[in-house]
Protein backbone atom coordinates (compact mmCIF):
# COMPACT_ATOMS: atom_id res chain seq x y z
CA UNK A 1 0.00 0.00 0.00
CA UNK A 2 1.23 3.48 -0.83
CA UNK A 3 0.78 5.44 1.76
CA UNK A 4 2.68 8.91 -0.27
CA UNK A 5 0.37 11.69 -0.96
CA UNK A 6 -1.87 11.44 -3.68
CA UNK A 7 -2.84 14.86 -5.44
CA UNK A 8 -5.42 13.54 -7.29
CA UNK A 9 -7.23 12.17 -4.66
CA UNK A 10 -6.54 15.65 -2.38
CA UNK A 11 -8.17 17.00 -5.25
CA UNK A 12 -11.13 15.24 -4.85
CA UNK A 13 -11.39 16.08 -1.21
CA UNK A 14 -10.96 19.95 -2.00
CA UNK A 15 -13.69 19.57 -4.46
CA UNK A 16 -16.69 17.48 -1.92
CA UNK A 17 -15.59 20.30 0.64
CA UNK A 18 -16.42 23.11 -1.81
CA UNK A 19 -19.36 21.86 -2.62
CA UNK A 20 -20.47 21.25 1.41
CA UNK A 21 -20.01 24.63 1.75
CA UNK A 22 -21.92 26.19 -0.80
CA UNK A 23 -24.83 23.36 -1.16
CA UNK A 24 -25.53 21.82 3.04
CA UNK A 25 -27.59 24.16 4.72
CA UNK A 26 -25.97 25.12 8.13
CA UNK A 27 -29.20 24.38 10.16
CA UNK A 28 -29.43 21.06 8.65
CA UNK A 29 -25.82 20.42 9.69
CA UNK A 30 -26.50 21.84 13.04
CA UNK A 31 -29.38 19.63 13.73
CA UNK A 32 -27.31 16.33 12.59
CA UNK A 33 -23.71 17.60 14.49
CA UNK A 34 -26.20 17.69 17.78
CA UNK A 35 -26.31 13.15 17.39
CA UNK A 36 -29.79 12.46 17.47
CA UNK A 37 -31.95 10.65 15.06
CA UNK A 38 -32.09 12.29 11.58
CA UNK A 39 -35.51 13.57 10.29
CA UNK A 40 -37.04 12.17 6.90
CA UNK A 41 -37.21 15.76 5.78
CA UNK A 42 -33.57 15.99 6.22
CA UNK A 43 -32.52 13.05 5.00
CA UNK A 44 -34.21 12.78 1.70
CA UNK A 45 -33.61 16.58 1.27
CA UNK A 46 -29.90 16.31 1.26
CA UNK A 47 -30.51 13.25 -1.14
CA UNK A 48 -32.10 15.91 -3.21
CA UNK A 49 -29.10 18.17 -2.88
CA UNK A 50 -27.20 15.30 -4.28
CA UNK A 51 -29.12 14.17 -6.23
CA UNK A 52 -28.76 17.83 -8.52
CA UNK A 53 -25.23 17.25 -8.28
CA UNK A 54 -25.38 13.67 -9.54
CA UNK A 55 -23.96 12.23 -6.09
CA UNK A 56 -26.97 10.55 -4.42
CA UNK A 57 -25.61 7.07 -5.23
CA UNK A 58 -22.12 6.83 -4.68
CA UNK A 59 -22.05 3.31 -4.58
CA UNK A 60 -23.64 2.68 -7.74
CA UNK A 61 -22.11 2.00 -11.21
CA UNK A 62 -22.76 4.71 -13.36
CA UNK A 63 -24.88 2.64 -15.89
CA UNK A 64 -27.57 3.21 -12.85
CA UNK A 65 -27.04 7.00 -12.39
CA UNK A 66 -24.05 7.03 -9.40
CA UNK A 67 -21.29 8.68 -10.42
CA UNK A 68 -18.35 6.31 -11.40
CA UNK A 69 -15.99 7.15 -8.10
CA UNK A 70 -12.95 4.68 -7.14
CA UNK A 71 -13.44 3.53 -3.23
CA UNK A 72 -11.00 6.03 -2.21
CA UNK A 73 -13.36 8.69 -3.55
CA UNK A 74 -16.49 7.15 -1.83
CA UNK A 75 -14.37 6.86 1.47
CA UNK A 76 -13.25 10.58 0.88
CA UNK A 77 -16.61 11.64 0.52
CA UNK A 78 -18.22 10.39 3.15
CA UNK A 79 -15.70 11.43 5.31
CA UNK A 80 -15.79 15.38 4.45
CA UNK A 81 -19.83 14.36 4.35
CA UNK A 82 -19.29 13.03 7.97
CA UNK A 83 -17.08 16.03 9.15
CA UNK A 84 -19.53 18.75 7.86
CA UNK A 85 -22.46 17.75 9.63
CA UNK A 86 -24.03 16.28 6.35
CA UNK A 87 -27.47 14.07 7.38
CA UNK A 88 -27.44 10.59 6.28
CA UNK A 89 -29.32 9.11 3.40
CA UNK A 90 -31.56 6.42 3.09
CA UNK A 91 -28.90 3.78 3.59
CA UNK A 92 -31.67 0.46 3.14
CA UNK A 93 -32.52 1.53 0.00
CA UNK A 94 -29.74 3.54 -1.68
CA UNK A 95 -27.08 0.58 -0.02
CA UNK A 96 -28.93 -2.26 0.26
CA UNK A 97 -32.07 -2.68 -1.47
CA UNK A 98 -30.73 -0.64 -4.87
CA UNK A 99 -27.74 -2.70 -5.31
CA UNK A 100 -30.27 -6.32 -5.14
CA UNK A 101 -32.64 -4.65 -7.85
CA UNK A 102 -29.94 -3.58 -10.32
CA UNK A 103 -28.08 -7.32 -9.49
CA UNK A 104 -31.09 -9.29 -9.65
CA UNK A 105 -34.09 -7.77 -10.44
CA UNK A 106 -35.92 -7.61 -14.22
CA UNK A 107 -35.66 -4.50 -16.57
CA UNK A 108 -38.95 -2.93 -15.31
CA UNK A 109 -38.19 -3.39 -11.82
CA UNK A 110 -35.00 -1.14 -12.16
CA UNK A 111 -37.05 1.54 -14.31
CA UNK A 112 -39.62 1.43 -11.88
CA UNK A 113 -37.38 1.63 -8.22
CA UNK A 114 -34.45 2.97 -8.77
CA UNK A 115 -35.06 6.69 -10.17
CA UNK A 116 -37.43 7.66 -7.09
CA UNK A 117 -34.55 6.32 -4.73
CA UNK A 118 -31.98 8.16 -7.03
CA UNK A 119 -34.05 11.19 -6.40
CA UNK A 120 -34.82 11.49 -2.77
CA UNK A 121 -38.45 10.72 -3.37
CA UNK A 122 -38.57 6.97 -2.08
CA UNK A 123 -37.85 5.99 1.18
CA UNK A 124 -37.48 2.08 2.12
CA UNK A 125 -37.02 0.16 5.38
CA UNK A 126 -35.25 -3.11 5.35
CA UNK A 127 -38.10 -6.24 7.01
CA UNK A 128 -35.75 -9.06 7.31
CA UNK A 129 -35.33 -9.56 11.23
CA UNK A 130 -38.44 -11.66 13.10
CA UNK A 131 -38.82 -12.24 16.77
CA UNK A 132 -37.39 -15.45 16.61
CA UNK A 133 -35.12 -14.68 13.42
CA UNK A 134 -32.33 -12.45 13.82
CA UNK A 135 -29.05 -14.16 13.79
CA UNK A 136 -30.52 -16.42 12.68
CA UNK A 137 -32.38 -15.34 9.79
CA UNK A 138 -33.09 -18.65 8.29
CA UNK A 139 -35.92 -19.47 10.41
CA UNK A 140 -37.98 -16.71 9.84
CA UNK A 141 -41.40 -17.52 9.52
CA UNK A 142 -43.49 -14.66 7.78
CA UNK A 143 -45.81 -16.67 4.59
CA UNK A 144 -46.45 -15.67 1.48
CA UNK A 145 -48.85 -17.60 -0.34
CA UNK A 146 -49.07 -17.85 -4.12
CA UNK A 147 -52.64 -16.73 -5.28
CA UNK A 148 -52.58 -16.22 -8.91
CA UNK A 149 -50.73 -13.48 -9.81
CA UNK A 150 -50.40 -12.33 -6.17
CA UNK A 151 -48.56 -13.16 -2.55
CA UNK A 152 -50.99 -12.75 0.49
CA UNK A 153 -48.18 -12.10 3.17
CA UNK A 154 -49.07 -12.75 6.69
CA UNK A 155 -46.26 -12.55 9.83
CA UNK A 156 -44.29 -10.40 11.97
CA UNK A 157 -41.23 -8.27 11.15
CA UNK A 158 -39.21 -6.67 13.71
CA UNK A 159 -36.65 -3.73 14.89
CA UNK A 160 -37.32 -2.18 11.25
CA UNK A 161 -35.12 1.03 11.37
CA UNK A 162 -37.22 3.80 10.34
CA UNK A 163 -40.00 1.65 9.27
CA UNK A 164 -42.31 4.09 10.15
CA UNK A 165 -40.91 7.01 7.24
CA UNK A 166 -40.95 4.06 5.12
CA UNK A 167 -42.92 4.10 1.33
CA UNK A 168 -41.56 0.60 0.26
CA UNK A 169 -40.32 -2.49 2.37
CA UNK A 170 -38.08 -4.57 1.52
CA UNK A 171 -38.82 -8.81 3.27
CA UNK A 172 -38.09 -11.72 3.78
CA UNK A 173 -40.87 -14.19 3.06
CA UNK A 174 -41.18 -17.69 3.21
CA UNK A 175 -42.84 -18.98 -0.20
CA UNK A 176 -42.07 -22.62 0.72
CA UNK A 177 -42.17 -24.99 4.18
CA UNK A 178 -40.81 -28.25 2.42
CA UNK A 179 -37.65 -27.76 1.38
CA UNK A 180 -34.25 -26.50 3.46
CA UNK A 181 -35.27 -23.22 5.54
CA UNK A 182 -32.79 -20.92 3.07
CA UNK A 183 -34.52 -22.49 0.03
CA UNK A 184 -37.55 -21.79 0.88
CA UNK A 185 -37.05 -17.84 0.88
CA UNK A 186 -38.21 -15.09 -1.45
CA UNK A 187 -37.42 -11.09 -1.78
CA UNK A 188 -40.84 -9.18 -1.92
CA UNK A 189 -40.81 -5.51 -2.24
CA UNK A 190 -44.02 -4.47 -0.44
CA UNK A 191 -45.97 -1.26 -0.71
CA UNK A 192 -45.48 0.02 3.10
CA UNK A 193 -49.34 1.84 2.90
CA UNK A 194 -50.76 -1.54 1.46
CA UNK A 195 -53.51 -2.79 3.52
CA UNK A 196 -53.03 -4.94 6.13
CA UNK A 197 -49.42 -3.13 7.02
CA UNK A 198 -49.25 -1.86 10.21
CA UNK A 199 -46.38 -0.45 12.21
CA UNK A 200 -46.26 -0.39 16.32
CA UNK A 201 -43.29 1.58 17.50
CA UNK A 202 -40.29 0.48 19.69
CA UNK A 203 -39.08 3.14 21.89
CA UNK A 204 -35.29 2.67 22.24
CA UNK A 205 -33.50 3.27 25.08
CA UNK A 206 -32.64 7.03 24.21
CA UNK A 207 -36.00 7.71 24.00
CA UNK A 208 -36.21 8.27 20.59
CA UNK A 209 -38.88 6.38 18.03
CA UNK A 210 -36.94 4.88 15.11
CA UNK A 211 -37.45 1.48 15.01
CA UNK A 212 -40.37 -0.64 14.50
CA UNK A 213 -42.40 -3.52 14.70
CA UNK A 214 -44.64 -4.73 11.06
CA UNK A 215 -47.51 -6.43 10.86
CA UNK A 216 -48.40 -8.24 7.81
CA UNK A 217 -52.29 -9.60 7.95
CA UNK A 218 -53.22 -10.88 4.43
CA UNK A 219 -51.39 -8.17 2.43
CA UNK A 220 -51.59 -8.61 -1.29
CA UNK A 221 -48.35 -8.35 -3.01
CA UNK A 222 -48.40 -8.73 -6.56
CA UNK A 223 -45.73 -11.08 -8.13
CA UNK A 224 -43.71 -8.40 -10.23
CA UNK A 225 -42.96 -7.16 -6.92
CA UNK A 226 -40.74 -10.75 -6.02
CA UNK A 227 -36.52 -9.60 -6.96
CA UNK A 228 -35.42 -12.81 -8.11
CA UNK A 229 -36.85 -16.23 -8.56
CA UNK A 230 -39.13 -17.87 -5.95
CA UNK A 231 -36.64 -19.16 -3.65
CA UNK A 232 -34.05 -16.99 -4.40
CA UNK A 233 -34.42 -14.57 -1.54
CA UNK A 234 -31.18 -16.18 0.43
CA UNK A 235 -28.88 -15.56 -2.47
CA UNK A 236 -30.37 -11.81 -2.48
CA UNK A 237 -29.97 -11.57 1.03
CA UNK A 238 -26.87 -12.48 1.51
CA UNK A 239 -25.35 -10.13 -1.39
CA UNK A 240 -27.28 -7.58 0.75
CA UNK A 241 -25.69 -8.22 3.83
CA UNK A 242 -22.19 -8.68 2.49
CA UNK A 243 -22.67 -5.20 1.16
CA UNK A 244 -24.09 -3.82 4.46
CA UNK A 245 -20.87 -5.46 6.31
CA UNK A 246 -18.13 -4.55 4.11
CA UNK A 247 -16.35 -1.56 4.70
CA UNK A 248 -18.35 -0.83 7.78
CA UNK A 249 -16.09 1.02 10.19
CA UNK A 250 -17.74 3.57 9.99
CA UNK A 251 -14.59 6.04 10.63
CA UNK A 252 -16.39 8.91 9.23
CA UNK A 253 -18.36 8.70 12.31
CA UNK A 254 -15.86 7.85 14.44
CA UNK A 255 -14.00 11.17 13.08
CA UNK A 256 -16.98 13.59 13.86
CA UNK A 257 -17.37 11.37 16.99
CA UNK A 258 -13.87 12.04 18.36
CA UNK A 259 -13.95 16.02 16.76
CA UNK A 260 -16.86 16.79 19.36
CA UNK A 261 -14.91 14.62 22.07
CA UNK A 262 -12.11 17.22 21.58
CA UNK A 263 -14.53 20.36 21.53
CA UNK A 264 -16.25 19.16 24.52
CA UNK A 265 -12.57 17.99 26.60
CA UNK A 266 -11.60 21.63 25.62
CA UNK A 267 -14.25 23.20 28.30
CA UNK A 268 -12.68 21.04 30.73
CA UNK A 269 -9.87 22.30 33.49
CA UNK A 270 -6.75 19.82 32.28
CA UNK A 271 -6.54 16.46 32.88
CA UNK A 272 -3.62 14.43 31.43
CA UNK A 273 -5.32 11.15 32.08
CA UNK A 274 -8.81 12.62 30.57
CA UNK A 275 -6.02 13.50 27.30
CA UNK A 276 -4.00 10.10 27.23
CA UNK A 277 -7.70 8.60 26.71
CA UNK A 278 -8.38 10.70 24.19
CA UNK A 279 -5.07 10.23 22.81
CA UNK A 280 -5.71 6.55 22.82
CA UNK A 281 -9.08 6.20 20.94
CA UNK A 282 -7.38 8.59 18.28
CA UNK A 283 -4.49 6.31 17.93
CA UNK A 284 -7.09 3.62 17.46
CA UNK A 285 -9.02 5.26 15.15
CA UNK A 286 -6.35 6.40 13.07
CA UNK A 287 -5.17 2.06 13.35
CA UNK A 288 -8.68 1.54 11.96
CA UNK A 289 -8.22 4.66 9.22
CA UNK A 290 -5.33 2.48 7.89
CA UNK A 291 -6.95 -0.99 7.94
CA UNK A 292 -10.23 0.36 5.68
CA UNK A 293 -7.80 2.00 3.41
CA UNK A 294 -6.07 -1.27 2.79
CA UNK A 295 -9.84 -3.05 2.40
CA UNK A 296 -10.61 -0.15 -0.14
CA UNK A 297 -7.25 -0.22 -2.02
CA UNK A 298 -7.54 -4.40 -2.60
CA UNK A 299 -11.47 -4.03 -3.11
CA UNK A 300 -12.11 -5.82 -6.24
CA UNK A 301 -8.76 -7.56 -6.62
CA UNK A 302 -8.12 -11.38 -4.72
CA UNK A 303 -5.91 -10.53 -2.04
CA UNK A 304 -9.71 -8.98 -1.07
CA UNK A 305 -10.90 -12.47 -0.48
CA UNK A 306 -7.80 -12.96 2.01
CA UNK A 307 -9.03 -11.91 5.11
CA UNK A 308 -12.58 -10.94 6.14
CA UNK A 309 -12.14 -7.42 6.00
CA UNK A 310 -16.22 -6.89 6.43
CA UNK A 311 -16.77 -8.55 10.10
CA UNK A 312 -13.05 -7.23 11.26
CA UNK A 313 -14.14 -3.25 10.36
CA UNK A 314 -17.67 -4.18 11.60
CA UNK A 315 -16.33 -4.80 15.11
CA UNK A 316 -13.54 -2.38 15.44
CA UNK A 317 -15.60 0.81 14.33
CA UNK A 318 -18.64 0.00 16.46
CA UNK A 319 -16.63 -1.04 19.36
CA UNK A 320 -14.90 2.07 18.75
CA UNK A 321 -17.81 4.24 18.59
CA UNK A 322 -18.71 2.98 22.05
CA UNK A 323 -15.52 4.19 23.91
CA UNK A 324 -16.00 7.57 22.14
CA UNK A 325 -18.99 8.07 23.58
CA UNK A 326 -18.47 6.99 26.66
CA UNK A 327 -15.21 9.27 27.14
CA UNK A 328 -18.19 12.24 25.94
CA UNK A 329 -20.64 11.01 28.25
CA UNK A 330 -17.52 11.16 30.82
CA UNK A 331 -16.65 14.32 30.09
CA UNK A 332 -19.93 16.00 30.68
CA UNK A 333 -19.80 14.61 34.56
CA UNK A 334 -22.93 15.05 36.33
CA UNK A 335 -24.50 16.46 33.02
CA UNK A 336 -24.44 13.07 31.16
CA UNK A 337 -27.61 12.29 33.23
CA UNK A 338 -29.43 15.42 32.37
CA UNK A 339 -31.90 14.94 29.62
CA UNK A 340 -31.93 16.98 27.06
CA UNK A 341 -34.98 17.21 24.76
CA UNK A 342 -34.30 17.20 21.27
CA UNK A 343 -36.45 20.30 20.86
CA UNK A 344 -35.55 22.54 23.43
CA UNK A 345 -34.55 26.03 21.96
CA UNK A 346 -31.03 26.84 21.56
CA UNK A 347 -29.32 28.47 24.90
CA UNK A 348 -31.97 26.86 27.24
CA UNK A 349 -29.80 23.86 27.99
CA UNK A 350 -27.52 23.31 30.98
CA UNK A 351 -23.83 22.36 30.38
CA UNK A 352 -21.30 23.01 27.37
CA UNK A 353 -23.40 23.92 23.86
CA UNK A 354 -21.92 20.31 22.40
CA UNK A 355 -23.59 18.51 25.80
CA UNK A 356 -27.25 17.76 24.01
CA UNK A 357 -27.78 14.91 22.22
CA UNK A 358 -24.20 13.06 23.48
CA UNK A 359 -26.13 10.53 26.08
CA UNK A 360 -28.87 9.79 23.79
CA UNK A 361 -25.99 9.27 21.34
CA UNK A 362 -24.36 7.27 23.67
CA UNK A 363 -27.43 5.04 24.98
CA UNK A 364 -28.30 4.49 21.10
CA UNK A 365 -25.05 3.62 20.07
CA UNK A 366 -25.13 -0.19 22.28
CA UNK A 367 -26.70 -1.05 18.80
CA UNK A 368 -24.44 -0.76 16.92
CA UNK A 369 -22.71 -4.02 18.47
CA UNK A 370 -25.77 -6.04 17.67
CA UNK A 371 -27.55 -4.57 14.06
CA UNK A 372 -26.34 -5.61 10.30
CA UNK A 373 -25.13 -8.88 12.33
CA UNK A 374 -24.28 -8.81 15.96
CA UNK A 375 -20.05 -8.87 16.96
CA UNK A 376 -20.43 -12.14 18.38
CA UNK A 377 -22.07 -13.53 14.80
CA UNK A 378 -18.93 -11.18 13.03
CA UNK A 379 -16.15 -13.07 15.62
CA UNK A 380 -17.65 -16.54 14.59
CA UNK A 381 -17.25 -15.56 11.10
CA UNK A 382 -13.24 -14.37 11.81
CA UNK A 383 -12.71 -17.55 13.59
CA UNK A 384 -13.79 -19.50 11.54
CA UNK A 385 -11.84 -17.61 8.17
CA UNK A 386 -9.02 -17.82 10.15
CA UNK A 387 -9.08 -20.77 12.38
CA UNK A 388 -11.47 -22.91 10.57
CA UNK A 389 -13.40 -22.95 13.77
C1 LIG B 1 -31.02 -0.55 16.54
C2 LIG B 1 -31.31 -1.75 15.69
C3 LIG B 1 -31.74 -1.57 14.39
C4 LIG B 1 -32.08 -2.67 13.60
N1 LIG B 1 -32.59 -2.46 12.35
C5 LIG B 1 -33.05 -3.52 11.64
C6 LIG B 1 -33.74 -3.32 10.40
O1 LIG B 1 -33.93 -2.19 9.94
N2 LIG B 1 -34.22 -4.38 9.75
C7 LIG B 1 -34.04 -5.66 10.22
O2 LIG B 1 -34.46 -6.59 9.55
N3 LIG B 1 -33.40 -5.89 11.39
C8 LIG B 1 -32.91 -4.85 12.11
N4 LIG B 1 -32.29 -5.06 13.31
C9 LIG B 1 -32.20 -6.41 13.83
C10 LIG B 1 -30.78 -6.96 13.91
O3 LIG B 1 -30.31 -7.36 12.66
C11 LIG B 1 -30.82 -8.11 14.93
O4 LIG B 1 -31.10 -7.54 16.19
C12 LIG B 1 -29.52 -8.85 14.99
O5 LIG B 1 -29.29 -9.58 13.81
C13 LIG B 1 -29.50 -9.82 16.21
O6 LIG B 1 -30.62 -10.63 16.20
P1 LIG B 1 -31.57 -10.75 17.51
O7 LIG B 1 -31.86 -9.37 17.99
O8 LIG B 1 -32.69 -11.63 17.15
O9 LIG B 1 -30.66 -11.42 18.60
P2 LIG B 1 -30.34 -12.98 18.75
O10 LIG B 1 -30.01 -13.54 17.39
O11 LIG B 1 -31.45 -13.62 19.51
O12 LIG B 1 -29.04 -12.95 19.61
C14 LIG B 1 -29.07 -12.70 21.03
C15 LIG B 1 -27.64 -12.71 21.54
O13 LIG B 1 -27.06 -14.00 21.30
C16 LIG B 1 -25.88 -13.89 20.51
N5 LIG B 1 -25.81 -15.01 19.58
C17 LIG B 1 -26.78 -15.46 18.76
N6 LIG B 1 -26.33 -16.49 18.02
C18 LIG B 1 -25.04 -16.70 18.38
C19 LIG B 1 -24.02 -17.61 17.96
N7 LIG B 1 -24.25 -18.52 17.01
N8 LIG B 1 -22.81 -17.53 18.55
C20 LIG B 1 -22.54 -16.59 19.51
N9 LIG B 1 -23.47 -15.70 19.93
C21 LIG B 1 -24.69 -15.75 19.39
C22 LIG B 1 -26.01 -12.58 19.78
O14 LIG B 1 -24.76 -12.04 19.44
C23 LIG B 1 -26.74 -11.72 20.79
O15 LIG B 1 -25.81 -11.18 21.71
C24 LIG B 1 -31.92 -3.98 14.11
C25 LIG B 1 -31.47 -4.15 15.42
C26 LIG B 1 -31.18 -3.06 16.20
C27 LIG B 1 -30.73 -3.30 17.62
Amino acid sequence: MNFAPDTAAEAFRAEVRAFLREHLPPEMAARTLRGYHASRDDMLGWTRILHARGWSAPHWPREHGGPGWSPLQRHLFEEECALAGAPPTCASALMLVAPVIYSFGTAAQIERYLPPILRGDTWWGQGFSEPNAGSDLASLKTRAVRDGDHYIVNGQKTWTTEGHYADWLFCLVRTDTESKPQRGISFLLIDARSPGVTLRPIISIDGAHSLNEVFFDDVWVPVDQRVGDEGQGWQCAKFLLDNERAFSAEVPRNKRMLARLKALAATLAPDAAFARRIAEVEAELAALEMLTLRALAEQGNERATAWPAGSILHVLGSELQQKIGALQVQALAERGIVDYPEDAPAGTLPGPEQAPGITADFLYRRAVTIYGGSNEIQRNLIARHWLGA
